[in-house]
């Protein structure tokens, strides 16, 4: 019996739309949700990962287990939906990107440990949690957009870098509070101390084109439009603006652009995960490891990168080719958890330092 299946199905094809997640946020707060909280042969699932995104891939895991996977898909508060349900929560397992959000459901003790030895061998130790809390699916790096025309190869290499002075007035980037930006000032602070980091944000700020807005793609617009000449983004943007065909204006942004992976010659350039991990309330915990494992394996660790032009975690699994043309990369080697632990010093930093009421002039 699964009446919420049905409902999401009605709701995913506009899972971006206002309208769409005013309904995802009305059945989340629906008190008594329909989903069954255990029975046989099944898996109750909560995601914050799009429908087009992981949909296909649970019809995969039904058909190969004949376990069936009752999805409540949220743009937002997965969290606190589980602190509020505590042991009633129905869910067994949860998809969500951002070491940032995994690290907050561990803080929150929401999550059971698992101990895997599928998901030990296929997953890279930097990429799961120590005690199995959570586990990393694929990875995307936090690179450098900058311009074809007017940055130079070699030119900018390293993070550190964007503190340069004579990048002055140069460099774009959205909000230093957004998630992606605090892991990554996160992994600045776990490799060089909480000082060098302050200087070296401080530079950043120095350096700002124009004060921190929009969301990623909008650097590279910044980038076509010359107002900047380096951006730092995440990989798959580039890719989704390349095949943006509903907005094939961004194809000019991303052509005016090319990557370079910061910091290959040091300790690599900072990746983030997207993970899933076991809830402490599960009932259907062997199904919930069982789905996991199955992402985790070649199959879908394929589909589940390239659908979203992102990184298998699982090594040898084959990348998108828009993704393999960007060339091969040293990822930093630190384990997210380090990352995680130094976000509320990352997100004071910014605070500390202005970062985002730089560029303006200030
Ligand atoms: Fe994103």
């Amino acid at each position: 019996m699964n009446t919420l299946r049905p409902l999401m199905k009605v709701l995913a094809p506009n899972p971006r739309t206002a309208f769409g997640a005013v309904l995802l946020a009305t059945v989340l707060g629906v008190p008594g949700s329909p989903v069954p909280a255990s029975a046989q042969g099944e898996v109750n699932l909560y995601s914050y990962r799009q429908p087009f995104l992981i949909q296909p891939l649970l019809d995969a895991f039904t058909a190969k287990t004949g376990i069936a996977v009752n999805v409540v898909f949220a743009p937002k508060g997965v969290l606190e939906r589980l602190k509020a349900e505590g042991a009633n929560s129905p869910a067994d397992a949860v998809l969500t990107v951002d070491i940032g959000r995994l690290h907050d459901m561990v803080e929150a003790g929401v999550l059971r440990p698992v101990e895997s030895p599928t998901l030990r061998m296929n997953i890279p130790a930097q990429y799961r949690h120590p005690e199995g809390l959570w586990f990393g699916l694929t990875t995307r790096a936090r690179v450098f957009y900058v311009s074809k025309d007017r940055v130079a190869p070699g030119t900018i290499s390293s993070y550190e870098d964007l503190a340069r002075p004579d990048l002055k007035g140069r460099v774009c980037i959205r909000s230093g509070k957004h998630d992606y930006n605090v892991s990554l000032i996160a992994s600045v602070i776990a490799d060089r101390g909480l000082d060098e980091a302050r200087a070296w944000l401080t530079g950043v700020r120095a350096n700002l084109a124009r004060k921190p807005q929009g969301n990623d793609r909008a650097q590279a617009k910044a980038i076509y439009e010359s107002l900047c000449d380096v951006a730092v983004a995440n990989t798959y943007y580039m890719a989704a603006m390349v095949t943006n065909e509903s907005e094939p204006e961004q194809k000019k942004w991303a052509a005016a652009t090319r990557i370079v992976f910061p910091n290959s010659d040091g300790r690599g350039t900072h990746v983030n995960v997207s993970g899933a991990a076991v809830t402490k309330s599960a009932k259907n915990v062997d199904n919930a490891v069982r789905l996991i494992e199955f992402l985790s394996e070649d199959f879908a660790q394929e589909l589940y990168a390239e659908t979203n032009y992102e990184y298998p975690v699982k090594v040898g699994v084959a990348l998108h080719p828009l993704v393999e043309s960007w060339g091969t990369f040293k990822a930093d080697s630190v384990n997210l958890t380090e990352v995680a632990k130094r976000r509320a010093a990352a997100s004071r930093l910014v605070d500390v330092v202005g970062f985002d009421f730089g560029g303006g002039g200030s």
